[in-house]
């Protein structure tokens, strides 16, 4: 019967084997760095560059107050493409009723007698 404490053996690669008590030693790649700032609200030790404590959940990064410019610009190029596609459609069914003859019954409101 085999166990995961047996030894591995892949083919051309050096046999493997887990210590005694099945834990590998941490490698020093595994561990991130961490530095001096802790976490204001509940202290607990953080990376560079995270951005949020992942005990509490508080932001480490300073929130942004508004949108950035190409943010803005995207959904004003967006809004106008949108519009810009709803007058296009109009205009393609309207040229198609004059076209075709057809009468437009919806939107024609029939005179008095
Ligand atoms: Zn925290």
């Amino acid at each position: 019967m085999t166990s995961l404490l047996d030894p591995v053996v892949i083919p051309g690669e050096p046999e493997f084997q887990l210590p005694g008590d099945g834990i590998l030693a941490p490698a020093s790649g595994d561990v991130p760095q961490s530095f001096d700032a802790a976490c204001t609200v509940c202290g607990a030790s953080r990376v560079e560059g995270q951005d949020w404590c992942l005990e509490c959940g508080t932001a480490f990064a300073a929130p942004r107050a508004i949108p950035g410019v190409q943010t803005v610009a995207l959904a004003g190029a967006f809004t106008l493409l949108m519009a810009g596609g709803a007058v296009a459609a109009r205009g393609i069914i309207e040229l198609a009723r004059i076209r075709l003859g057809i009468s437009d019954q919806f939107t024609h409101i029939p005179e008095r007698q």
